[in-house]
């Protein structure tokens, strides 16, 4: 589709807004922009707590999306994890059950007002429907303290049958490293790389053995790469929850990294109650192929959003576009 898009916004442009399946990091519904270029469909979506500097990073992304594409893939296709939030045990089953046959699960834990029997039961149910030879990571997004970390992991990963790696078990990178010395579960850098002024912080302090790259914060796919070349870790990609216009990005991603030895996460267009596009990047036998579904007209019309959440994103872009524009006079 290369239509101008639709009532509200300009042409090249779409405003979505989509539904989520369950409620995931405090969110109920995902909205953001659509942009048209040379090169094909990108996806503009910051989060709403984020402001206009942090969101340049994610423009920038959208624009090498639409205006350059990504550089070429070395493998056809990814193996993707499921995503299980912070249900109960029933709802965790029937997640890995229904999940196209992921054989990695990634098990948000630290969810608040929840205690470790929750994450005991979810993790349980999960290896049970993985079986012993399938992979499980937690995610805690840096919400414990060292101590908290060391004494919840050791029972987590009882619970789990033996856990792939910790994401982000505490804020800081300092608190990453204690944890990976005390702990022999390897740890995983998540908002340590992607919202540090300096991401390579994270090896220097031998804090983390993987890293999470996510294209949209990190400034696109070809930053991404770069990034991971001077880190020189084992690299997962994930997504920022976009559509699978903005997923198509990170598959790019992990299409184009030289070593890709952990699932990704970019399977979650399952999170989402529909889809920009007629045929969404799901994973299919616990792997997504690398390919870039183009939105569709009738389902971009009947996910659009209302005049004043596209006035909202209209402005952002124009921040954007300023802030761009404003980097690179001072590259000049
Ligand atoms: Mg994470």
């Amino acid at each position: 589709m290369s239509e101008p898009l639709l009532q509200h916004a300009p042409r090249g442009l779409h405003v979505y807004r989509l539904g989520l399946r369950t409620r995931f990091r405090g969110l109920t519904e995902r909205d953001g922009v659509l942009l048209h270029g040379d090169a094909g469909w990108g996806e503009f979506s910051p989060f709403w707590d984020y402001d206009d500097d942090e969101a340049l990073a994610w423009w920038r992304a959208a624009r090498e999306a639409a205006d350059e594409g990504w550089p070429a893939a070395v493998r056809t296709s990814i193996p993707v994890n499921v995503t299980v939030p912070a249900v109960d045990g029933a709802a965790a089953r029937a997640i890995v059950t229904a999940s196209a046959g992921c054989r990695t699960a990634k098990v948000k834990v630290a969810e608040p007002g929840q205690g470790v029997d929750e994450e005991v039961e979810r993790l349980e149910a999960v290896r049970d429907a993985l079986g012993s030879a399938g992979r499980i990571r937690v995610d805690a997004n840096g919400a414990w303290d060292v101590q908290t970390a060391i004494a919840r992991l050791r029972v987590l990963d009882r619970a789990a049958g033996g856990l792939e790696y910790v994401e982000q078990p505490c804020a800081t990178v300092a608190e990453l490293a204690a944890v990976r010395r005390a702990l022999d579960i390897p740890v995983a850098a998540d908002e340590s790389i992607r919202r540090a002024e300096d991401p390579l912080a994270v090896v220097r302090a031998e804090a983390a053995d993987v890293v999470v790259l996510k294209v949209q914060p990190l400034g696109g796919v070809r930053a991404c790469l770069e990034l991971a070349e001077r880190v020189g870790l084992p690299v997962v990609v994930s997504s920022a929850l976009e559509t699978s216009v903005g997923l198509a990005a990170g598959l790019a991603l992990a299409a184009a990294l030289p070593e890709l030895p952990y699932a990704c996460g970019l399977a979650t267009a399952q999170l989402l109650a529909g889809d920009v596009v007629t045929d969404p990047l799901l994973p299919v036998a616990g792997e997504i192929a690398v390919r870039r579904p183009e939105p569709d007209a009738s389902r971009c019309r009947e996910h659009v959003a209302g005049p004043d959440l596209t006035d909202r994103w209209l402005a952002r872009v124009a921040s954007a576009t300023a802030l761009e524009t404003l980097a690179r006079g001072d590259d000049a």
